[in-house]
This record gives structure tokens, C-alpha cells and sequence, in this order.
């Protein structure tokens, strides 16, 4: 199951995840464009291939395995997701 994002991001959007990630599956990232129309960053659920990388770059302890994820910030899982469904 894949990583997913939480609502610590929306404070920071630190972004070593970014740099953590082998599969660049972490958007939107500082550099691109839509940076700043976000409040968080996201993690593409069919990109990512779970190898939880990104879980200890963050500063804030945003980021959860899919199954892991806390009970008050699971729709964080549709959330990420969302940000991919083209
Ligand atoms: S778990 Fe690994 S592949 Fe998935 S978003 Fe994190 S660093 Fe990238």
C-alpha cells in the first residue's frame, strides 16, 4: 500500500521528502510551478513503490504507510490520490 501525506504538511510542505523519494512520486515539489496553489505536497499512489523513504525526511512526521495512516486524517488517503486522478 502506498505512503500518504497528512495534514502536518499544510504547516510545512518541507519537501525532503522530495529529495527522499527514488521515484519522484512527491508532487508538487518547490520547483514546479504549482507549488504554490497547494497547501501540501502529495504522494501519487501509483507511482509509489512503498519503500517508506520518505516517512523519516519529514520534519513534521506527516507521512504514514496507507495502512497506518491515523484515524482522524484518513481522508488524506482520497486526498493524495485526488491530486493524481487525471
Ligand atoms: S514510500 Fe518511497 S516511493 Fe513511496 S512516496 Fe515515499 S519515498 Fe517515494
Amino acid at each position: 500500500m502506498p505512503y500518504v501525506i497528512t495534514s502536518p504538511c499544510e504547516s510545512s510542505r518541507d519537501g525532503s521528502c522530495v529529495d527522499a523519494c527514488p521515484v519522484d512520486a512527491i508532487h508538487p515539489s518547490e520547483d514546479e510551478a504549482e507549488f504554490g496553489s497547494h497547501p501540501q505536497l502529495y504522494i501519487d499512489p501509483l507511482t509509489c513503490i512503498e519503500c517508506g523513504a520518505c516517512a523519516p525526511a519529514c520534519p513534521v512526521n506527516a507521512i504514514f504507510a496507507h495502512q497506518e495512516v491515523p484515524a482522524s486524517m484518513q481522508s488524506y488517503i482520497e486526498i493524495n490520490a485526488a491530486h493524481y486522478q487525471r
